[in-house]
């Protein structure tokens, strides 16, 4: 058993140095971009290395796992360390108060819990996300009211979220896609204006920045995932954070079966309905280890991204992801670029990133445009909508529900993930060098 642990260290560590020497094969000197042949096609790939494997294991992680195991306590309600990372969180991200959920899903329900948003209230929110942004909202009864996304940065149109509100509107949600930061100034503006509150969802923007501050400490709660995907990974996990005392309140009890904060942990009395969505103890003692890291990872990320953006921008038919004036740092989750496959010979978006792919770049196309999913249109066909809303006003929220940049940007995107930013030039020489080689070779490749 022993032996066994010490391998599974040592098999960890090795991994994790593998990555700063994840070199491997750029192509044979002499061999040109032009020249060789695509690995679809049966040429050589670009890359035969794996990219670093996600989450990162250290023996930090290890001990503190184990001490957690062995103590037995493992519900919050049990230790310290839900406490303790609550702290750490907050004061890395400069907010009050953070409270530690389940996930970035429970983070945000217990946002809109604690604003009181439900039934009857209308929630903006981009297209352009992850489906646990709308989900959030039917599980209040709530309308999800889609703005349209500006395809230059990936981020929700600020400047039209205002035509979008209504007396109904109770809440924003912007969303900080891919570590790039939405347009603050414009959002905070406007929800000042109508008096409405903003959650943040930056679950997937831990540390990115607006004007010097963090993302998710502007609005009236800012929400994180650590899902084991996200920069930040506990497996699974979320946080809330607020400078709002009271309304912490409300999204503490709500998290723990509406068992008041003040009155400690775990008593039966209860000041509101709620559920339970709270962290585990391994969860948290986790995430104080892996935030050791976290810092130097995004630096490591930001550098990698600005080396393969300029890379990229002068490749025609490639745009990087634009970040506005007001974002001062970028968590890059996610590399985000648009493809024209006009300049790649007609290449379409799927035989591009199949073709990336096979020479060994892994690549996603990204959502797809989550205002005309299905779901949405069954959620409101079920009892509890059909009471609350009239039949006049799903009519007016299916006419009114076109974004059609975000429709446009759905067939463009393309991705690569936050694991290939923790590597080094090399590798981003080569996922240059797999487009560029692609690119000489587009017009074989539509034809195959
Ligand atoms: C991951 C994610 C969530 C949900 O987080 P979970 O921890 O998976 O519940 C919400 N919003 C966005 C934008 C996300 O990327």
């Amino acid at each position: 058993m022993e032996m066994k642990r010490r391998d599974f260290i040592q098999t960890a560590a090795a991994g994790t140095a593998a990555f700063t020497l994840a070199g491997a094969t750029l192509l044979p000197k002499g061999v040109s971009a032009a020249t060789a042949k695509p690995a679809l096609l049966g040429g050589p790939k670009v890359r035969t290395e794996p990219f670093p494997s996600w989450p990162m294991i250290e023996e930090n992680d290890e001990k503190a796992w184990m001490e957690v195991l062995r103590e037995r306590g493992w519900c919050r309600t049990q230790g310290e360390r839900g406490a303790q990372f609550e702290k750490a969180y907050a004061e890395m991200m400069g907010a009050k108060e953070c409270i530690a959920t389940a996930n970035g899903t429970s983070a945000l329900f217990c946002s809109l819990n604690g604003l009181g948003v439900g039934p009857g209230d209308e929630v903006i929110v981009p297209p352009y996300t992850f489906v646990a942004t709308i989900n959030v909202v039917l599980l209040q009864h709530a309308l999800p009211i889609f703005v349209d996304t500006d395809r230059e940065t990936s981020q929700i149109d600020a400047k039209k979220i205002e035509e979008k509100i209504t007396e109904n509107t109770r809440c924003i949600i912007p969303v900080h896609l891919g570590g790039n930061v939405a347009d603050m100034d414009t959002i905070l503006a406007v929800a000042t204006k109508h008096n409405i509150p903003v959650i943040e969802d930056a679950c997937q923007s831990h540390l990115a920045e607006w004007k010097g501050k963090k993302v998710g400490t502007m609005g009236k709660t800012g929400c994180f995932s650590f899902q084991v995907t996200k920069n930040l990974s506990g497996g699974e996990g979320g946080a809330v954070l607020s400078d709002d005392s009271d309304l912490m309140d409300r999204c503490y009890a709500f998290h723990t079966n509406g068992r008041a904060r003040r009155q400690g942990s775990y008593h039966f009395t209860y000041g509101i309905q709620g559920s339970n969505l709270r962290m585990t103890e391994f969860q948290s003692t986790l995430l104080v280890q892996q935030m050791t890291r976290l810092e130097a990872q995004s630096r490591t990320r930001t550098e990698n991204a600005n080396y393969l953006t300029k890379q990229l921008n002068e490749i025609p038919g490639i745009t990087v992801a634009k970040m506005y004036d007001g974002c001062t740092r970028n968590a890059y989750h996610l590399f985000m670029f648009r493809y024209d496959p006009e300049k790649f010979a007609g290449l379409p978006r799927n035989k591009f990133m199949k073709a990336l792919g096979a020479e060994g770049i892994p690549c996603s196309g990204g959502y797809s445009p989550l205002n005309k999913e299905p779901f949405l249109e069954n959620t409101f066909q079920t009892r509890g909508y059909q009471r609350i809303y009239s039949a006049e006003q799903l009519k007016k929220w299916a006419e009114e529900n076109e974004c059609p940049e975000n429709d446009k940007l759905c067939q463009e995107a393309v991705w690569f993930f936050q694991t290939m930013l923790i590597t080094g030039k090399t590798d981003m020489d080569q996922i240059a060098e797999a487009i560029r080689k692609i690119q000489a070779n587009a017009a074989d490749l539509a034809k195959a």
